[in-house]
């Protein structure tokens, strides 16, 4: 095992990479752990226009890469590898990763939500080409078309009334005949005149990988078996999150869906009582706002926790 490390970052999202500017500048020479997906979720968008500074926009990937080279001036690095296994039991704690064994004081874990995707190959190949994730940041090209959001919960709810300020029209397809949205949010959606639901319908195919822009979604009726196109310019993913936090499973408390539980917004806890130099930030302890500047915002401060963990022990 090599030495022990003052700060190892595990992600490279817009949290991760947060912290590495911020620990960087305190000479706390962090280690980032890049994950399964570098860059996180903001290098799957296209433009980003509500990160605060910059005016006209700035493209997911160019953001995350400008916080790349930030964080690398400062004495970052990097490696290109994921954890298998943390082992926090004893300090300083010992991380299972893909490149060998790293030891750390402190540990900082950004890894991030990924998004659930249906799992087709037509669906995979427009991503970013029309098929999109995240309502919030991808809606605004829509506007004037017609579009499909698939799922049967509160997300799905959320992104159809989101994206009716620019569709013309929304159809929200659902598995199952029962939602398991909230009353009033399901309400809202079936009280919308420009929603259409349809329940007891999977998507086959998605339509236009040829053309690299989707045309269309090819629908069956789970009841009747039929099948039909539906002719929309847009399919939006609705059908939850998981956080990637499966590797700290008994070692630090994660809610009834897989969030990593914080208090004070960043300290981990085991049986409710804090892991001493454990943080976490991001999306992988926010089921509720996952924006780019809230996961930054908790980057910082698991950053400037670390460093004052780091600094009261030294004394
Ligand atoms: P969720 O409640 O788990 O719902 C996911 C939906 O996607 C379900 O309807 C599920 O169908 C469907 N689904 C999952 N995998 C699918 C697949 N492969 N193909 C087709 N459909 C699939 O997730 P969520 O909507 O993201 O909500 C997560 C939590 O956040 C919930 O507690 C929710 O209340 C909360 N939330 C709240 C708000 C709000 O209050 N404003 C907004 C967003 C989220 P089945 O029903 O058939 O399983």
């Amino acid at each position: 095992m090599n030495d022990t490390r003052d700060t190892v970052i595990l992600g490279s999202g817009c949290a991760g990479l947060t912290a590495a500017i911020y620990t960087a500048r305190a000479s706390l020479n962090p280690l980032v752990l890049e994950g399964h997906e570098p860059g996180g979720q903001l290098s799957m968008t296209t433009l980003v226009e509500n990160f605060p500074g910059f005016p006209e926009g700035i493209q997911g990937p160019e953001l995350v890469a400008n916080m790349k080279t930030q964080a690398t001036r400062f004495g970052a690095s990097f490696q290109l590898a994921h954890i298998h296994f943390a082992d926090l039991t004893k300090h300083p704690y010992t991380l299972h990763t893909s490149v060998g064994n790293i030891s750390t004081r402190t540990l900082i874990i950004a890894s991030g939500a990924s998004a659930r995707w249906l799992g087709l190959p037509s669906e995979q190949a427009l991503i970013g080409h029309g098929v999109s994730s995240c309502a919030t940041c991808d809606g605004f090209f829509f506007r004037g078309k017609e579009i499909a959001v698939v799922g049967g919960g509160d997300s799905a709810m959320e992104e159809a009334l989101f994206l009716t300020r620019f569709a013309t029209k929304v159809t929200l397809l659902h598995r199952r005949s029962h939602f398991r949205a909230s009353k009033i949010m399901l309400d809202r959606v079936i009280a919308h005149p420009s929603i259409e639901l349809r329940a007891n319908t999977v998507i086959e195919e998605v339509l236009g990988v040829e053309e690299k822009e989707v045309k269309g979604v090819r629908l069956r009726d789970v009841t009747t078996h039929c099948e039909d196109v539906l002719p929309v310019s847009g399919l939006f993913l609705g059908i939850g999150h998981e956080p990637n936090a499966k590797a700290f499973k008994g070692q630090i408390d994660l809610d009834s869906e897989g969030y990593i539980r914080t208090t004070d917004n960043v300290f981990t806890t085991l049986d409710g009582k804090i892991v001493p130099g454990v943080f976490a930030c991001g999306d992988v302890q926010d089921r509720r706002y996952r924006q780019a500047i809230t996961a930054a915002g908790s980057g910082c401060a698991a950053a400037l926790e670390a460093e004052k963990f780091l600094e009261e022990r030294a004394h």
